[in-house]
């Protein structure tokens, strides 16, 4: 997009509003939260409606399968960024592809609230996943659109934004989550889901003409007609192939969920590595830029390592408050689902600490590889903290919940070294021509562990419980050792990016 086309979308946007910021950021703000409010409220309930029996309401799959399928599902949702980004690149803009999304993932969570089989979840599964690779990336990006180049506020409002993504995460667990619903229906905290989804539509729809002006509505590189024929066919044929290697093998048995697994696993992988040759050779990229891009490759397989700990807090941990853990503590029932709300919990009162921190260090603060290295030490330590109560106490009794809060305590203070710093590097370090890529690469860190998590998630059980942890978390914690022993020399590959 030209320099002109992006002061004038600034200029659009009602520059004060919403605590200083941008008004376009309250809009922003509250589509996230809410979004993000269906999505976890529904993540903290899904495992356990998935490996529950019939009679308590769930659908009585088979529990390593089930926290398989829950990794599947978050990888997919990230990698479905990509097609988001580039539908809103190239055919419809980003606010539409933020409407579009939205109505899908509101239509997912309704699939889910009405009682049906299995295969009415597997549907819902997939308008979610497509809904929020609509709305995910393309609600971030309209963040940095609202603000000038040269707009210090725009880190800040990135921080603002972030703390509505964690309170939308805080809260649903708790309602959705609640003993009350959990024991009453599942299908009621789905549909709770559904209703957050549809105040954040109504929320995006009702605010965005007065708050958000042009941000959002530009088709930023859209196809030519040539083009628009060329895709439509490759689509086409794309989806035509698909289906039938699909119909042709499913009943012959050939595509099992192991081959799903390995599927998800292998393009987890082979995106970002595609990402990084594209990037690296093309000459639009420069010879400062080439060299940012290899410094990004060590701080990438960082972010994977750590994600794949972080996002276990749904599954693994999950399963562990639900199977591990004394629920009836300090007078309280306490229910398996509302551990969910630890991590964001940690993140919004620890965010404005760290923040602080980093200024109050200013020069003398680590740098960027460092601070990811302390994420890896931090996430492994976490995983450390919890493989101890069975090395206290064995494996036969249930463990105290302060134990599982330790350890999501431990894994936000890696959170918040990598997660916002990785945020803000990827666009620092991304070549000009990649801008927007570069946000889709670092989603798909994320990706790439779930994809990964799916495979490990069978070495996991009572038995293997302590090793399980000690081989995930020493390996994080030695890949943290690692990275801060190379990390001058990246330092120096990032060429002057700070
Ligand atoms: N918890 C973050 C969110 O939901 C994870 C995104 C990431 O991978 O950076 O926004
Ligand atoms: N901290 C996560 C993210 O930033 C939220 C979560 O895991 O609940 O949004």
């Amino acid at each position: 997009m030209s320099g002109i086309n992006k002061q004038k979308i600034v200029d659009s946007v009602p520059q004060k509003g919403f605590f200083g910021h941008p008004k376009g950021l309250f809009t922003l703000f509250f589509t996230e939260f809410w979004e993000r409010f269906s999505y976890y409220g529904m993540k903290a309930i899904l495992v356990y409606y998935m490996y529950y029996s019939v009679s308590k309401g769930g659908l009585g799959i088979d529990q390593t399968t089930a926290l398989a399928i829950v990794s599947i599902y978050g990888s997919l949702v990230y990698m479905a960024g990509i097609i988001g980004g580039w539908l809103a690149d190239r055919v419809f803009g980003t606010s539409k592809a933020v409407f579009y999304g939205g109505i899908l993932i509101m239509l997912g969570h309704i699939a889910l609230a009405i009682p049906g089989s299995v295969s009415m979840f597997f549907v819902s599964m997939i308008l979610i996943v497509i809904g929020t690779g609509l709305l995910k990336p393309n609600v971030s990006s309209v963040v940095g659109e609202m603000y000038a180049e040269t707009d210090d506020r725009r880190d800040a409002g990135f921080s603002i934004y972030y703390m509505g993504i964690n309170l939308g995460a805080f809260l649903s667990p708790l309602i959705v989550g609640s003993k009350l619903i959990m024991n009453t229906s599942f299908h009621i905290g789905f549909g709770i889901a559904a209703v957050g989804m549809f105040f954040g539509l109504i929320m995006f729809m009702t605010t965005k003409k007065k708050n958000l002006g042009l941000a959002g509505t530009i088709v930023k590189n859209p196809l030519s007609p040539s083009e628009k024929k060329k895709f439509s066919i490759i689509i086409s044929l794309a989806v035509i192939v698909v289906g039938i290697i699909l119909a042709i093998l499913i009943p012959a048995g050939k595509f099992t969920f192991a081959t799903l697994i390995s599927l998800v696993g292998f393009l987890g992988i082979i995106i970002p590595t595609l990402y990084f040759i594209v990037m690296y050779r093309s000459p639009k990229t420069t010879a400062v830029e080439r060299s940012r891009v290899l410094a990004y490759i060590p701080l990438f397989i960082a972010a994977v390592m750590f994600w794949a700990i972080q996002e276990q807090g749904s599954t693994i941990l999950a399963n562990y408050a639900d199977k591990r853990t004394q629920l009836d503590f300090a007078g309280m029932s306490i229910s398996p689902a509302w551990f969910q709300s630890l991590n964001p919990l940690f993140i919004i009162t620890l965010a404005p600490v760290f923040a602080w921190l980093w200024v109050k260090l200013g020069k003398r603060q680590p740098t960027i590889p460092q601070k990811f290295s302390l994420g890896l030490l931090f996430s492994g330590l976490s995983f450390i903290v919890i493989l101890l109560p069975a090395y206290l106490g064995g494996t036969n009794s249930l463990v105290n919940p302060l134990w599982l809060v330790l350890s999501y305590l431990v894994c936000v203070l890696g959170e918040l070294c990598l997660s916002p710093v990785g945020l803000s590097a990827s666009t620092k370090l991304a070549p000009g021509a990649f801008q927007a890529q570069m946000m889709s690469l670092w989603f798909l860190a994320n990706a790439a562990a779930q994809a990964l998590n799916a495979q490990m998630v069978k070495f996991y059980t009572p038995e293997t419980e302590m090793a399980y942890f000690g081989v995930i978390g020493g390996a994080s914690i030695i890949l943290g050792i690692i990275l801060l022993a190379i990390s001058p020399k990246i330092q120096g590959f990032m060429k002057g990016v700070r």
